[in-house]
C-alpha cells in the first residue's frame, strides 16, 4: 500500500478521535523517526514525553525480549520480581514509600483520586471528598479524570461528570485558599503544566500550597505523568522545589513507549488501600516493569539527567535567540527538556511547516510551540531545528501575524 492508501484505509477503520498529521511512521532509532516514504524527521514531540530515552531504544529492547521469552503475565494474585524491584527502585529515589501499578496516566490519577478520597472516609470524615485541581491542566480522559480537567473542551458533550471536582487558577494562592474548604480532601496539580501550555510552578506558589495542606491537614497530589522521569531534568519535577507531595502519578515516560503508569504514596496514606480496594489486571505484568526498570537503570547509567539539564539549558537560550529576533514570540519558557515558546500567533501552520521541514513539534493552547524531544537530542539536532524556526517564525510573521 501507498502512504495515502494507509490514510484512506485509517479514515475508514478507526474512531476518529484524533487530528493526525498525514505521516505513516514506520521505523525510529534516538531521535530521528523514518516515515514510509523513507523521508527522515528529527523528532521533539518524543510520544508525547514518553520515549524519553529515544525510538527503538535497545536495552529496552533487551529488557523486553528477555522477560518475554520466560513469562508475560501471571496476575496480581500472585507475585513477579520485575514489579518488585521496579517498585523499590521508585522508592527508594522519591518521596514515597508504596507503588500502585497501572497501564495508564489516566489510571494513575484515578488511583490517586480514589486513595485519596478513601483515607478520609477511613477516618470517618465522610464529607471530605471533594478535590481542587488547577485551571488548564490535564489529568486524563476517563470520567473521573476528565472531570479534574480543568478544561472545558474535554467535558463537553459528556456530562454528568463525576462530582466533587473544584477548580482554581494555577500559582495563585489565594484561590487556592479560596478552594479549600472542610469539604476537601485533595489538592490536585502538574508541578510543569504540560497540556495547559508548559506552566512552571512558581517555588514560592508549591511552598505555599504544601503549607496549606499541611495547616488543613488535606493532602497534596502531583501528576507527574508528563514531568516524571527525567523530563526536567531531575528524575521527578518536584525536587527543583524541594516540596514533596502525598501522593505522585507516573506514566507517559516510564515504559520509555510500554504502557505502564504508577501512583506513589507515603506509607500513612497508602495505608487506606487494602485488599479489594483497587486492582488492575495488567496492572505491573512483567515484561513491562523489567522494561521499566531498564529505563530507570539506563537514565543513572548513562547521566540523563545531567545531560538533560545541560542540553535543557542550551535549547533554552536559543530559544531566546528566537524570541530577540522575532516579534511574535512572546515568551520562552519551561525546565530541563520540557520547553514551551508561546507565539502572538496560532501556532497550527509553524508546527506543519516544521512536519514538512522534518521536524516534529507540537502545539499547545493553540498558541504555545512544546518542545519535549528525547533527552538524548542531541546540540546539532537543536540547532537543526532552531534554523528552521529562524525560517518558518520569518515568513509566518509576514503571512500570519495580526
Ligand atoms: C498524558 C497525561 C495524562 C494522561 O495520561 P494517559 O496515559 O493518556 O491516560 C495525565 N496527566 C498528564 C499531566 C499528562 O500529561
Amino acid at each position: 500500500m501507498t502512504d495515502t492508501n494507509w490514510i484512506d484505509a485509517a479514515g475508514r477503520v478507526l474512531a476518529d478521535t484524533y487530528k493526525r498529521f498525514p505521516v505513516v511512521f514506520e521505523s525510529g532509532r534516538g531521535a530521528t523517526l523514518t516515515d514510509n516514504q523513507g523521508k527522515q524527521y528529527t523528532d521533539f514531540v518524543a510520544g508525547i514525553a514518553v520515549c524519553n530515552l529515544g525510538h527503538a531504544n535497545s536495552g529496552v529492547a533487551a529488557a523486553l525480549s528477555h522477560q518475554a521469552e520466560r513469562l508475560f503475565h501471571v496476575s496480581n494474585l500472585f507475585y513477579t520480581m520485575p514489579q518488585v524491584e521496579l517498585a523499590r527502585h521508585l522508592v527508594d529515589r522519591s518521596f514515597a514509600d508504596r507503588v500502585f501499578f497501572c497501564n495508564s496516566g489516566a489510571e494513575a490519577n484515578e488511583a490517586a483520586i480514589k486513595l485519596a478520597r478513601k483515607n478520609f472516609f477511613d477516618r470517618g470524615q465522610h464529607n471530605r471528598w471533594r478535590i481542587v485541581a488547577m485551571d488548564l491542566s490535564f489529568h486524563g480522559r476517563t470520567y473521573a479524570t476528565l472531570s479534574a480537567t480543568g478544561q472545558k473542551r474535554v467535558r463537553e458533550g459528556f456530562e454528568p461528570i463525576l462530582e466533587g471536582f473544584d477548580f482554581v487558577d494555577f500559582n495563585d494562592i489565594d484561590a487556592l485558599k479560596q478552594g479549600i474548604t472542610e469539604n476537601t480532601c485533595a489538592v490536585l496539580l502538574e508541578p510543569v503544566q504540560g497540556e495547559g501550555g508548559v506552566v512552571c510552578a512558581d517555588p514560592d506558589y508549591l511552598r505555599a500550597v504544601r503549607k496549606l495542606c499541611d495547616e488543613t491537614g488535606t493532602i497534596l497530589i502531583y501528576d507527574e505523568i508528563q514531568t516524571g522521569i527525567g523530563r526536567t531534568g531531575r528524575l521527578f519535577a518536584y525536587e527543583h522545589y524541594g516540596v514533596e507531595p502525598d501522593i505522585m502519578t507516573l506514566a507517559k515516560a516510564l515504559g520509555n513507549g510500554l504502557p505502564i503508569g504508577a501512583m506513589l504514596a507515603r506509607e500513612d496514606i497508602c495505608r487506606a488501600f487494602t485488599p479489594g480496594s483497587h486492582a488492575s489486571t495488567f496492572g505491573g505484568t512483567p515484561v513491562v516493569t523489567a522494561a521499566a526498570l531498564e529505563v530507570l537503570r539506563q537514565i543513572e547509567r548513562n547521566d540523563i539527567l545531567g545531560y538533560t539539564c545541560k542540553t535543557g539549558e542550551y535549547f533554552k537560550t536559543r530559544l531566546q535567540w528566537l524570541k530577540e529576533r522575532h516579534d511574535i514570540v512572546e515568551d520562552v519558557r519551561g525546565i530541563g527538556l520540557m520547553l514551551g515558546m508561546r507565539l502572538s500567533v496560532p501556532g497550527a501552520p509553524v508546527v506543519s511547516a516544521c512536519l514538512e521541514s522534518g521536524y516534529l513539534i507540537n502545539c499547545t493552547q493553540e498558541y504555545t510551540l512544546r518542545f519535549i524531544p528525547p533527552l538524548i537530542i542531541t546540540r546539532e539536532q537543536v540547532d537543526g531545528l532552531i534554523g528552521c524556526l529562524d525560517e518558518i517564525l520569518g515568513d509566518a510573521a509576514g503571512g500570519v501575524a495580526k
